[in-house]
């Protein structure tokens, strides 16, 4: 039996995943301290069968079993955490880390494979917009983590638009990253500078159905994606977009980035579709990788 954990800037979920099938699946409130962060791997394992192995798909990237921050922000503990050394010291078996969009995108290039699509993709690019903006790379079939695991972190690189409220400071130090413009966090931060009070991702959405200024956030951040999307096309040539998260999820935001999409010139523009796994796709991403 394999034990999958998924660890985000919020949430600390783990499954038992038998032959990519979930059996059992827990989820806490992400730790906030390193004892603490212990004691929950704990409770999410207790009563469970001991594990032949063990992956994992994190917020951070992960370089020589280690975890580090992108953006400083998100996990406060998270700075060269030892991971893969108290997983292997709590369980006794082997542990694979994966930076939770890259096995994300793994997972959804298995699950379009899988499905037995003549043509499933050889060069996809999976998006995640969530608290963050991350993304994870398959090319030419395999997936690229990269020499120090920073492969595919799309929310950090530069998205060539302002946010509706002035350019913001990245929590990764630099200025002007997509992250900035099109997480649901600078989402909520957006809305509420223009609109004068406090107002999360949900509620964007629920007014731009009615309300020009926020519809105009969302286009805003649905064009720098778009123009993140162009640009790794035209460095790597994808032949498939696939969204993931809770804001890429949310109603509209797929149409609204496949149209900034269709706007821009681009050559051979790779098709969009939304992720297949859901919430689960760190989890099933992380079981499905290559050990
Ligand atoms: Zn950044």
């Amino acid at each position: 039996m394999l034990l999958a954990i998924d660890i985000g800037g919020t949430k600390l979920a783990a499954a038992l995943v038998d032959h990519g099938v979930i059996v059992a699946r827990r989820q806490v409130p992400m730790a906030v301290d390193a004892a603490q962060f212990a004691a929950a791997i704990d409770a999410l394992v207790d009563g469970w069968p001991a594990p032949e192995r063990i992956s994992v798909a994190t917020t951070g990237y992960v370089d020589g079993g280690k975890v580090y921050p992108v953006n400083r922000h998100i996990i406060s503990f998270w700075n060269g955490f030892p991971l893969e050394q108290l997983l292997r010291a709590r369980f006794h078996c082997p542990v694979t880390l994966f930076n939770d969009a890259q096995a994300a995108a793994w997972g959804e290039y298995c699950a379009r494979r899988d499905m037995g699509e003549a043509a499933y993709p050889a060069n996809l690019l999976f998006l995640t917009l969530s608290t963050g903006v991350g993304g994870g790379l398959v090319l030419d079939h395999r997936l690229r983590a990269g020499p120090h695991g920073l492969a595919g972190h799309v929310g950090h690189a530069p998205a060539r638009l302002a946010p509706a409220d002035g350019l913001v400071a990245c929590g990764c130090g630099r200025l002007g990253c997509l992250e900035m413009l099109a997480s649901g966090t600078a989402l909520a931060r957006q809305a509420s500078a223009v609109f004068g009070r406090p107002l999360d991702s949900a509620a964007l959405f629920a007014l731009a159905a009615s309300e020009p200024r926020a519809a105009a956030i969302l286009d805003l951040a649905a064009l720098g994606v778009a123009e993140a999307i162009a640009g790794l096309h035209m460095s790597v040539d994808l032949d498939a977009v696939v969204i993931g998260g809770s804001v890429g999820l949310a109603p509209g935001m797929l149409p609204r980035i496949a149209k900034a999409l269709a706007g821009l010139p681009l050559p051979c523009p790779p098709p969009l579709s939304a992720a297949l796994l859901g919430a689960d796709a760190g989890l099933l991403g992380a079981a499905a990788c290559p050990v």
